[in-house]
């Protein structure tokens, strides 16, 4: 008896290996739609379940709020993008996404106007729609890939032994089978209920939220001329309000708004009109002002940084991961969750390109923790100088935010080894240890000693004849 029972278990095994493994990637948002490409070809079916019936064109859609607000995608996530999907950078340029440099961007910075007119990184700036669009578009024609929307997630079953790792519980129609399940549902993620019904002890769980909120509203620019590719008016510990203005596809400008604590931009358009008026310079208000608005403001709320500590979890079940902001999300006024999502994706993606086998998934889980940790960083030490935020910063974080805010003093006066610098470690190109590199340690002991210089003047922002027009209309 025994020995049949051993041949038929190392039959079924000789089987499970020879048959192609199923992955069934949960939420078809940006970190689903990396995965699944991660996760095609070798043989693989990718099943990709969305509860959204996916719109055929760029549009927003209810399971993503976030999409009618203003994206940055990072220098990093638009590097890792085109790695998973080649040829997706000149794709969605050639649907419209505009084509900008950080270093021409006008950055009003805590200290002052950051230096403008050398080149530091490519980036492209697109409404989300649009790059979720162009990615699905490459996600849904890679080989094995079945795109199942209109069907959400009810539930996540343990399998039994000999059938596959888990059920993936659909609200309506049969359970889908599945040798590794990834879980991409975003901040709204009910594995915590699913894991507690599969027995699994929760995950402790790290949360840093300043109560910022976000709005935004899309201008047309008929015509007026924009003198630089973007504007930021930075929030500051001292001034929690900011503003971001970028133009998107279709001649379109994205207008955002940010605010922490009490100072959160409304939803009514004269109340947005006039906290951007209200911003400690007003070079996004003159920008909104010499365009016309398309559509609402629009708000959103939920923006603390939180994680899930999934990778310390004992007894984690074999075939199950997570990724994206189901994961970890982050404030996103530093524009970072598109790039960690993707970057874990490509973590994925080597992870089974050498062999994946059950079992590894908590390691892995620790690879796309290893992804979000200087992102975390970044996001928290900034978060936790504001009187909004609770929570006191370790030492470490008390430290790189006050290195950084010295970096920021010092591009505003001109130091453009400074500025480039942090944009290469704030786009996740660079290792924060290039922000300790010996000339900013010079630069700042220089600037300690003999004073900082002068500051760098406003950059101008609407030119020319519009500028005045543009002047004069806020003036009716
Ligand atoms: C206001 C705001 C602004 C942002 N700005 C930026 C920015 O500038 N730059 C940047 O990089 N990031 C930004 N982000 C973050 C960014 O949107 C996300 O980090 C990124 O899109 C990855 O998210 P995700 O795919 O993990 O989750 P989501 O984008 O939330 O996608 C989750 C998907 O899962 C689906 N889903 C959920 N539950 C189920 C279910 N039960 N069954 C089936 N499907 C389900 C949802 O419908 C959705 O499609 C911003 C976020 C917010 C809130």
């Amino acid at each position: 008896m025994r020995a049949t029972g051993a041949a038929d278990g190392a039959g079924r095994r000789a089987a499970r290996a020879a048959a192609p493994l199923r992955v069934v990637v949960l939420g078809a948002g940006l970190a689903g739609a990396c995965a699944a490409a991660a996760a095609a070809g070798h043989g693989r079916i990718v099943t990709l379940v969305e509860r959204d019936e996916l719109p055929d064109a760029p549009r927003p859609r209810p399971g993503v709020p976030q999409g009618r607000l203003l994206h940055v995608y990072l220098h990093r996530g638009l590097l890792a993008i085109e790695e998973l999907l080649p040829g997706f950078r000149a794709e969605l340029e050639a649907a419209g996404a505009v084509a900008l440099d950080t270093g021409d961007l006008a950055w009003l910075g805590e200290f002052g106007w950051a230096p403008t007119g050398r080149p530091q990184l490519p980036l492209l700036s697109a409404s989300r729609p649009l790059v979720e669009h162009v990615v699905l578009r490459r996600v849904r024609a890679l080989p094995g890939v079945v795109v199942r929307d209109g069907t959400r997630v009810a539930g996540l079953r343990r399998g039994g032994p000999g059938g596959p790792a888990w059920w993936v519980d659909p609200a309506e129609g049969a359970p889908l089978p599945a040798d590794l399940v990834v879980d991409a549902t975003g901040r709204s993620s009910r594995l915590p209920a699913w894991l507690a019904a599969a027995g699994v002890a929760p995950a402790a769980t790290s949360e840093v939220d300043a109560h910022l909120g976000y709005a935004a509203r899309r201008y047309a620019l008929d015509g007026a001329r924009v003198a630089v590719p973007g504007v930021v008016v930075l929030q500051t510990p001292r001034d929690p309000s900011g503003g971001i203005a970028l133009p998107v596809e279709g001649g379109e400008w994205l207008v955002g708004a940010t605010g922490a604590g009490g100072v959160r931009p409304p939803r009514d358009p004269a109340g947005f009109d006039a906290f951007l008026e209200g911003l400690r310079h007003d070079a996004v208000a003159r920008l909104a002002r010499a365009g016309r608005p398309v559509g609402d403001v629009v708000v959103h709320r939920q923006t603390g940084n939180r994680r899930h500590h999934y990778e310390r979890v004992r007894g984690w079940p074999a075939g199950l991961l997570v990724l994206g902001d189901a994961l970890c999300a982050f404030n996103p006024v530093y524009g970072q969750g598109v790039t960690v999502a993707a970057c874990e994706a490509l973590v994925l993606r080597r992870a089974l390109a050498r062999g994946w086998r059950p079992g590894q998934e908590r390691r892995l889980l620790r690879r796309f923790v290893r992804v979000a940790a200087l992102p975390w960083a970044i996001a928290t030490s900034s978060d936790l100088r504001y009187a909004s935020a609770e929570g006191t910063p370790t030492r470490v974080q008390a430290a790189l935010g006050r290195w950084t805010q010295e970096l920021d003093r010092l591009a505003s006066h001109g130091d453009a080894l400074a500025s480039a610098t942090v944009a290469r470690v704030y786009h996740l190109v660079g290792s924060p240890l290039l922000l300790v590199r010996p000339g900013l340690l010079v630069a700042a002991l220089r600037a300690r000693r003999h004073g900082y210089g002068p500051a760098l003047p406003a950059p101008h922002v609407v030119a020319g004849p519009d500028e005045i027009r543009a002047a004069r209309g806020s003036d009716r």
